[in-house]
Parts: structure tokens; C-alpha cells; sequence
């Protein structure tokens, strides 16, 4: 990393991603520099706003960390109490209000927690010395004040297949060399939200892991411009909007989610930035405290949701129908599937527990709840929000027609709505929905809410793993008499 000074304003870290020589290719051409490119600037905006947040509303955007004895940002905090793991729900709902798409940042968060405390598991059980090299790491990025991408998700190939399995092993990442100064891994992590805006990546595990996948039991920590590192941008619905004339046509022109292919080449990582190496049995219970964390910070959605739920009342208000009860009746519904994803998932945050290591971890069946409920309400929602907006959604003219000599004046005209709203007003929320459920912003609303994260079945085996079945038939047995089998 080149940077030295600690990023404090949302510009400091625009400018801090500059000139960095990434391998980022988007339309099959090397972007030179990712931070001008129109198509991906809002995804940098998205990340920026985290950092507008921490200075401008910092009980929300930032906490003490007792790692370095001074205030980071919210999104690299070790959380230390149960009110920490609180704060950062309402963070991500406020942020998603803010930004009306992914701000990237919490896969990050969950991961430098999860990984938190799982070398210090992993130590009392083997003798390693991770956990004090992993806060050693941290330490440096809270001081600097970096965005740490966490990387997942593999590309996994044959699904029934574990990783040692697949014809060709490099479709989960895995340790191809050990040196004296350490270590070189290879493979391919998918969806990686973030990636190219953040300064630091976390690679981890996918998946459980058997003796026969040690090399694939890796953790640790790689700079986003390290030698070997592809970046492949990920298309997203309308997205070449973003380079057109004017902001009409693309309903939010300041904000993008982000999410790449990552391709590790033959990477190097020397030995104080890994924190896992070969501990095989530590990956599920990684996995399954990273989810735990990142299913409940699904909360963001909800924060987006309020967006959506305020561009269909602005639609209904301009077509003059505000008042009719249907219309009132849908607002309502989109608010109470809206309020239940962030219900469940403050509700797990406020029912943390204090790990081994010392941080705060929230329930992990209401954060599933959550989760599940996430993979369903935004699409119901979004329903409604078209339901309520009309057909306008998918069959607006263009914004160069809208502007245009001959054909502006007509739309002006056969567009308007109520008595005094301007056209255009009429036009924009239209735009903002489709934007939110068929556009580039449903990339993040809609499908990311059902795959990320884990998809619904994830969800459904944790649910029937931790809903306790037995001690419930019990709790029949003993009320209608039934004796105990
Ligand atoms: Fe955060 Fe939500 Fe984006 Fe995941 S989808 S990184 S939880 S904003
Ligand atoms: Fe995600």
C-alpha cells in the first residue's frame, strides 16, 4: 500500500484508491483506473458514504476500540459490547437509507470478527499464534482507517463434490507452496462484493473442510494490489446507464452496489498476514460464525426498503391517489415485511453473547430468521412498489426524448399526473423503482438478498438445526399428558 496517512474524509478515501495499477477488466478491456470509470464511480460513492457517516454521525458510523485506544470506524470495530453488535444494524439500516443499494462494507466487518475469534479457538486448541498476529493486522487498518473486502465464496465447480475432490483443484482456494517466508495460494472467489474498493481482502473458506482439503483450510489477509490478483467486474442489470448523457434514466445516479470475480494467481502471503493454515476442523465453525454475523447484517435491506417504500407513496402522491385505502393499505403491508427482516435481525444483535475471545456475538437462529425473511420481503415488496407506481415502471421513454425538441413538450404533457407536480418528479420515482427492482440497484435488493450471504436452503438447514424440535415435542408431551417415549 502506498498510503501512509489515515483516511479520514469520504474524499481522503476516494483519492486513497487512486493509482493503484489493479488488473480490473470490464467489458474485456483493462480499466486503467476504476475510480473515473462512470460505471463503476457509484459503487465508490456507496463505499464513501460509510466513511461520510463515521464523521458526520459518529455514534452510528464509529466506536471506541480498546485494540488501538482510540475511535475507528464502526466497520472495523471488534465489537466489545452487546450494544456494539446493536449499533452496527442501525448503521447498516441508516446507510441503506442513505444510499439506496450495498455499501459493501459489512462482509468485512463480519469477517475480521468472525476470524477474531475463531484464532483464538483455533490457538487454545493447537498451539498456533494467529490471534495475536490477526489483531496485529487489525490493528494497522484501524489506525490507517481501511476497507477490508472479505472473500468467501468460492467458484466450487462440481457442487457434490468436496474441494479436494473436483477434477481440477483449484476450484476452491487453496495453498499451492509453503515457504520459509510463507505461504502461495491460487483460485478463484465469485461475487465478491466490494472487492475493488477496498484496500485489504480477507480470504476464507467456503465451506466444512475433511483432512484430505488441508491445503484448502486458509485464511488470511492479501492487499487488493498484490502481484497475481484479476479482477473481473460483475455486470449488473442496466448498468451501461450509468454512462449516458444525463442522471434521469439511470433512477439512482449516485449509488451502485459492486461485485467482481476475484482471481488469485499464484499470490504470495507472507506468514504474519496468515491466520489459518491447514486447521482443517476450524473452517465450519468459521463459516458458521461469519454467517451468523453477516445474516443479520442483511438489516441493510431494510435501510434500502425505506427507499423503495417512499419512491412507490411519492408515485402514488403524484398520480393523485395517495389517498385511496388500497393504496394506504400496501404502504402499510410494504412497511410491516420491511420492519420484520429488521425486527428479527436487531433482535439477534440484542441477544449477543461474549465469545471465548472477548467479542460479542449476536443469536445465530434469529439472524437465519432474518436471513430467510430477507430472501422473500424485498421481492414482495418490490411487487407492491410496482403494483403502486403502474406500468410507467418498464415503459418511460428515454431522458433524451424527455429533453428533446419534438418529442419533450408531448411527454411533458401526456405524462403529467396530479395538478402541480412537475413531470419530471413523476418521472424520476418511477425511475428510482425501476431502478430498485429491475435495474441495477435490484442486483443488490433483490437477488443479492436471496443468494447472499448464503441462500434460502442455508438458511432452512441452520433453522432446523437450532429450532430445537425435541425440546419442543417435550414441551407438548408434558401439557397433554403424553408419557415420555
Ligand atoms: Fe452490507 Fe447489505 Fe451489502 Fe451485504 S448486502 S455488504 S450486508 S450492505
Ligand atoms: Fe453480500
Amino acid at each position: 500500500m502506498k498510503m501512509d496517512q489515515p483516511i479520514v474524509t469520504a474524499d481522503d478515501y476516494v483519492a486513497s484508491l487512486r493509482d493503484r495499477q489493479l488488473e480490473v477488466y470490464l467489458f474485456g478491456e483493462r480499466i486503467e483506473e476504476p475510480v473515473d470509470h462512470p460505471m463503476i464511480r457509484p459503487s465508490v460513492n456507496a463505499v464513501a458514504a460509510t466513511y461520510r457517516l463515521a464523521t458526520e454521525d459518529p455514534s452510528l458510523g464509529s466506536a471506541e476500540s480498546s485494540l488501538i485506544g482510540n475511535t475507528v470506524n464502526r466497520f472495523l470495530h471488534i465489537t466489545e459490547s452487546v450494544d456494539d453488535v446493536v449499533q452496527q444494524n442501525r448503521m447498516q439500516r441508516r446507510l441503506g437509507q442513505l444510499t439506496g443499494t450495498c455499501f459493501q462494507r459489512c462482509v468485512g466487518m463480519d469477517a475480521i470478527n468472525a476470524i477474531f475469534a475463531i484464532t483464538f479457538d483455533c490457538d487454545q486448541k493447537h498451539g498456533t499464534a494467529y490471534h495475536q498476529r490477526f489483531r496485529d493486522f487489525l490493528q494497522v487498518v484501524q489506525q490507517r482507517n481501511l476497507v477490508i473486502g472479505g472473500a468467501m465464496t468460492d467458484v466450487k465447480g462440481d457442487r457434490s463434490k468436496a474441494p479436494a475432490e473436483q477434477d481440477d483443484p483449484d476450484l476452491f482456494v487453496r495453498v499451492v507452496d509453503r515457504r520459509a517466508d510463507g505461504v502461495v495460494i491460487r483460485g478463484a472467489k465469485a461475487h465478491q462484493t466490494g472487492a475493488i474498493n477496498s484496500h485489504w481482502i480477507l480470504v476464507m473458506p467456503t465451506i466444512r473442510l475433511t483432512d484430505r482439503d488441508r491445503d484448502y483450510a486458509i485464511v488470511c489477509a492479501i492487499p487488493v494490489d498484490a502481484d497475481g490478483i484479476t479482477f473481473i467486474y460483475g455486470r449488473q442489470s442496466c448498468d451501461t446507464r450509468s454512462m449516458e448523457e444525463g442522471d434521469l434514466d439511470s433512477g439512482n445516479a449516485g449509488f451502485s452496489g459492486q461485485e467482481a470475480m476475484l482471481i488469485l494467481d499464484d499470490v504470495f502471503v507472507p506468514w504474519p498476514n496468515v491466520f489459518l493454515d491447514g486447521e482443517f476442523e476450524f473452517a465450519a465453525p468459521l463459516v458458521e460464525r461469519f454467517t451468523a454475523y453477516h445474516r443479520r447484517s442483511y438489516v441493510c435491506k431494510s435501510g434500502v426498503g425505506d427507499v423503495l417504500i417512499g419512491a412507490a407513496a411519492l408515485a402514488a402522491d403524484y398520480n393523485g391517489v395517495e389517498s385511496a385505502s388500497h393504496v394506504r393499505d400496501k404502504l402499510v403491508e410494504m412497511s410491516h415485511l420491511n420492519e420484520t427482516i429488521y425486527g428479527t435481525g436487531i433482535a439477534a444483535s440484542h441477544e449477543s453473547v461474549r465469545t471465548e475471545a472477548g467479542n460479542y456475538v449476536n443469536d445465530a437462529l434469529l439472524a437465519n430468521v432474518c436471513k430467510l425473511n430477507v430472501t422473500r420481503f424485498p421481492y414482495e415488496i418490490g411487487r407492491l412498489a410496482q403494483d403502486l407506481a403502474g406500468g410507467l415502471v418498464a415503459t418511460l421513454p428515454s431522458e433524451a426524448d424527455f429533453r428533446a425538441e419534438t418529442t419533450g413538450p408531448l411527454l411533458q404533457k401526456y405524462l403529467a399526473g396530479r395538478a402541480g407536480v412537475p413531470t419530471e418528479n413523476r418521472l424520476r420515482a418511477a425511475r428510482l423503482i425501476e431502478n430498485m427492482t429491475l435495474g441495477r440497484n435490484a442486483v443488490g435488493y433483490l437477488t443479492e438478498s436471496l443468494h447472499g450471504a448464503g441462500s434460502p436452503q442455508a438458511q432452512i438447514v441452520q433453522i432446523r438445526r437450532q429450532s430445537d424440535l425435541e425440546g419442543k415435542k417435550a414441551l407438548a408431551r408434558k401439557l397433554a399428558g403424553i408419557p415420555d417415549e
